[in-house]
């Protein structure tokens, strides 16, 4: 069965993997190799590879594990040098640069974190299904055509943040210059083509400065579509 599955989401580990023709692409490894390792049913024969968005440890911190067992990882250079990993299964990627894992051709893009950090625009060769991911940003420039799945961060609402850190300007400033916000979020996707839309997931919601629950009814009404919120073991048939 082809789908996309949660192992965890937000800042306390991110990973999601896509598995589609009993072939999985891993998307951020932000939890220790044993347990990726676990959540793929020992599977290690069925990855084509895994991406890496950016650097920060709740994305990256399987990645040593993973090339150390003989897994691709893609990552920008700046992923590899923060971790101190060398490997031949370390593969540098830049953004705009299409690159191919297994049978999935991925294109890179940037986005606006407070590292460098990409998304991903994934086609499977034979299905031909478009997956969007996007996570960790504040904003992304860029607009997609027929995407059938879309994984994209919505961090936390101005109105819950504000309220939350009204005295704590400089923490408040540090995740609206790094976090994707709903509203910002909704303005992305009702500028994007969602024609070919078949799921739609909210991913990162911040523990303290999300909630779930307005956040999925605020995307549902805006773009008319149902949304689904990732939490850990969460799976979406495609
Ligand atoms: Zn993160
Ligand atoms: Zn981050």
């Amino acid at each position: 069965m082809n789908k996309i599955k949660v192992m965890g989401t937000g800042s306390s580990g991110n990973c999601y993997s896509l598995e589609i023709n009993n072939e999985i692409l891993l998307l951020d490894a932000g939890f220790q190799y044993k347990k990726i390792l676990k959540f793929i049913n020992y599977n290690l024969e069925k990855i084509s590879g895994c991406l890496i968005s950016h650097e920060h440890r709740d994305h990256s911190k399987g990645v040593k594990g993973l090339v150390e067992n003989g897994i691709n990882v893609f990552a920008l250079k700046s992923v590899f040098n923060s971790l101190e990993v060398k490997n031949h299964r370390c593969k540098e990627i830049t953004a705009q640069k299409r690159f191919t894992a297994g049978n999935f051709t991925i294109l890179p893009f940037n986005l606006e974190h407070d590292v460098e950090n990409i998304g991903f625009l994934i086609k499977h060769n034979f299905s031909g299904k478009k997956i969007l991911y996007i996570t960790d940003t504040y904003y992304c420039k860029y607009r997609f055509k027929g995407v059938n799945h879309i994984l994209i961060e919505c961090n936390y609402s101005k109105e819950i943040l504000n309220e939350n850190l009204k005295d704590k300007m400089f923490l408040r400033n540090r995740v609206v210059q790094s976090h994707f916000e709903l509203s910002n979020v909704i303005e992305f996707l009702k500028a994007s083509d969602l024609s070919k839309l078949e799921s739609l997931t909210l991913v990162h919601l911040s523990s303290a400065n999300s909630d779930s629950e307005l956040f999925k009814r605020e995307v549902e009404k805006s773009i008319g579509f149902p949304v689904n919120i990732a939490v850990e073991g969460l799976e979406i048939y495609l």
